[in-house]
């Protein structure tokens, strides 16, 4: 059996993303610690563990990478619980104002994102290279294509698969992302929703945009300033040295250095056992993004969407305003915090702004804006 979580900073010392607990249930509500915290513990709290294993306790249970996804465990003292949907019993929306009309099956819910007709108001996304979407591309893709709703194909999917070709320094081929849009428009009716390829900083130097546009007949891109799970670029983790090195190799940050000798020399030993493949952050400025957005436009981009993550409010505001002026179609602001278990859990947890606040900030902004 579960429990629950723990209010104020009760839940910092103790979390099953970490594996860690304490000796005693009525822990500080300030550290989190036990109250009494004596020398021969018997468990490993979040506090011990750091001690001398501080990077088992950066990312979320690591041994279930590719296999889970991961979730913040802090209480933001707003969440869904704390709204009800309230009905009328005079007058109807979204159907005629008829009794034999107005039953629950003939109600019509289907809307447009960005120009697009959907079937219903989801926009899926995004699932990137992360092992946990790739395994779970074929379910996502045709489940969204058969309910007429759009999905997005997320960041360093060329760039992580070991098939593609580049000439120049820019891909021309990638076996997983012509397979990801391919599945996607194998059951999608033409006309409900639409794949979308999202691209980061790597995708952009490595022409993943132009690649789509051209050979996939890509009609959506998204550019990626950042995620809810953590304010920073994305992150896989890799257990094989020669792909860390190609990595590498193909422009990412590959942490330890896979080229270095004595890197090399502690993985063959075991005292390394993953690398970890970081993303850079975006850093957009106003006027280089606008004109992004018109070059993309003249590549072939029918539309052209921006994901960004949960920023401070003034981020936010500047966001939607850099939006406007680059006429983008849709913006994604992806609330704090989970992920697919490369955040690392201290990101999670107290990073960022979580979903329902950040709606209302990016309600009041775009009624500023509007005026
Ligand atoms: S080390 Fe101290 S705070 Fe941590 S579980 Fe043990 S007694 Fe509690």
């Amino acid at each position: 059996m579960t429990e629950r979580v723990d209010k104020n900073s009760s839940y910092l010392n103790a979390m099953s993303t970490t594996g860690t607990r304490t000796r005693v249930k009525d822990v500080s509500p300030t550290s989190g610690m036990c109250p009494i915290c004596i020398r021969e513990c018997p468990v490993l709290c979040e506090i011990s563990l750091s001690s001398f294993r501080g990077r088992e306790v950066l990312y979320p249970s690591p041994e279930y990478f590719g296999e889970s996804t991961a979730a913040s465990l802090k209480d933001y003292y707003l969440d869904w619980s704390h709204f009800q949907i309230l009905s009328t019993v005079r007058g109807a929306k979204g159907i005629e104002e008829n009794p034999d009309v107005a039953f629950f099956e003939n109600v019509d819910i289907e809307t447009t994102i960005g120009g697009i007709p959907h079937k219903l108001p989801i926009w899926c996304g995004a699932y990137g290279s992360t092992l946990v979407a790739k395994k779970n591309w074929d379910g996502l893709a045709i489940g969204c294509a058969l309910s007429g709703v759009s999905i997005v194909i997320g960041e360093n999917v060329c760039g992580m698969d070991l098939n593609s070709r580049f000439e120049n320094g820019k891909v021309v081929h990638s076996d997983d992302m012509s397979y990801r849009v391919k599945k996607f428009r194998e059951f999608w009716d033409g006309k409900y929703g639409d794949v979308i390829v999202q691209t980061n900083v790597e995708d952009a130097r490595l022409g993943v945009d132009v690649y789509v546009i051209s050979k996939l007949e890509v009609n959506i891109i998204e550019r990626k300033w950042g995620q809810g799970a953590k304010a920073i670029g994305g992150e896989v983790r890799i257990s094989d040295l020669d792909r860390a090195i190609q990595l590498k190799k193909r422009g990412y940050i590959v942490i330890p250095d896979p080229e270095d000798p004595v890197v090399q020399e502690a993985f063959k030993r075991g005292s390394i056992r993953s690398f970890e493949r970081h993303s850079r952050v975006g850093m957009p400025r106003l006027k280089d993004f606008v004109e992004d957005v018109e070059w993309l436009r003249e590549q072939g981009a029918k539309k052209v969407t921006i994901k960004t993550g949960c920023y401070r409010p003034a981020d936010v505001a500047w966001t939607l305003k850099v939006a406007s002026e680059a006429k983008v179609d849709v913006i994604t602001f992806d609330g704090a915090g989970g992920g697919t278990g490369m955040s690392p859990v201290p990101m999670m947890n107290e990073m960022g702004i979580p979903t329902v606040h950040l709606e209302a900030l990016v309600l009041k902004a775009a009624q500023i804006l509007k005026k």
